[in-house]
């Protein structure tokens, strides 16, 4: 054993420092039953004149989270190279199979792209993109920025989020570029849930990084696409890239989520029934919901509490709900 890690065999076909504006793909071997020497061809664009930051934008980690996709493919037509001072990575699906499928996890082998970083050059296809991007993205920029939504069985508040950094440098720049991106809140996580996001891989390179969850219900409206388009164009002109063409952020409501006991899970399996909405100030012990059991109808439904006082920033979408399903989450004003 040399101790070098394994070659990965995901390759892109453009030069990534290359300055202009470059459409391409990166390219990870997949040999199918349709396709017996194929590869998964996922959209890259590079834009700029690399003078300046290199920022990394990615959507469709989770491939039915639409707000992101939809303005990264605006921002990679629409940003003229000229424009850009340093240089510009957009990925608008990055879990290409997941976004194709509609799907959070990618059908080809289930993988959740944003559960397997920092990935595996050896790994199933989602394990490699996440290498990819751990090994060559994430190196070659100083920032990123991962846009998420609720997805199929979430909603959001529309927010911006990031943990905590332990400097207070890094902390006064991300709340900047937070409060620049301008969604209605911004959330700050003093812990995180999994360590196997790409959110945690950049934090381990050193970026100033942040991620959305932009609406949900795997579908967009045009709030919460304008909070999208205009968030990434607003950060990039923070980042001192791009000069501002836009409105000024407006104000964002600054709050923290402390750890998990803010989460509600549903104890059984049955018919939920919320009985707030999005947005709502509660308070701990309060009814929040029930689950029915519609094949015991004689049976009283299953009553639960707020777990604790906050704002509910996010709630779960579908009404079918088993133990274990996320049905809420609360966040605090700080
Ligand atoms: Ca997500």
């Amino acid at each position: 054993m040399t101790g070098r890690p394994p070659a990965s065999p995901v390759n892109v076909d453009i030069d990534l420092r290359a300055t202009g504006r470059q459409f391409g793909h990166i390219r990870v071997p997949h040999s199918s039953h349709e396709s017996a020497y194929g590869w998964i061809a996922i959209p890259i664009a590079v834009i700029g004149d690399g003078r300046g930051p290199s920022v990394l934008l990615t959507a469709g980690n989770h491939g039915d989270e639409y707000e992101g996709q939809i303005a990264l493919l605006k921002l990679m037509r629409e940003l003229e190279p000229a424009q850009v001072r340093g240089r510009v990575v957009i990925i608008p699906r990055l879990n290409l199979p997941a976004a194709a499928a509609g799907r959070r996890t990618s059908p080809i082998d289930d993988g959740n792209l944003n559960r397997l970083f920092p990935g595996d050059p050896q790994g199933t296809p989602t394990a490699q993109i996440a290498h990819f991007v751990d090994s060559v993205l994430l190196p070659m920029t100083e920032a990123s920025a991962d846009l998420h939504s609720g997805g199929s069985s979430l909603e959001y508040l529309p927010c911006t989020m990031a943990m905590v950094p332990e400097s207070a440098a890094l902390k006064q720049r991300l709340q900047d570029a937070m409060r620049a991106f301008g969604a209605p809140v911004t959330l700050m996580f003093d812990q995180v849930s999994s360590n196997r996001t790409l959110s945690s891989a950049a934090r381990s390179r050193g970026h100033l990084h942040l991620a959305t969850e932009i609406g949900g219900g795997a579908t967009t409206c045009p709030a919460t696409q304008a909070i999208a388009d205009q968030g990434v164009r607003r950060l990039l002109a923070q980042l001192g890239m791009i000069t501002a063409d836009q409105q000024p952020a407006p104000a964002s409501r600054l709050m923290r989520v402390a750890g998990p006991s803010q989460y509600l899970f549903a104890p059984v399996r049955g018919l939920f029934e919320p009985l707030f909405d999005l947005g709502a100030t509660v308070a701990k012990g309060d009814l929040a919901g029930r689950i029915h059991f519609p094949e015991e109808p004689e049976r009283a439904p299953r009553e639960m509490a707020f777990p604790d006082d906050g704002v509910v920033v996010c709630r779960r979408v579908p009404s079918l709900a088993a133990p274990g399903d996320c049905l809420l989450h609360l966040a605090r004003d700080i």
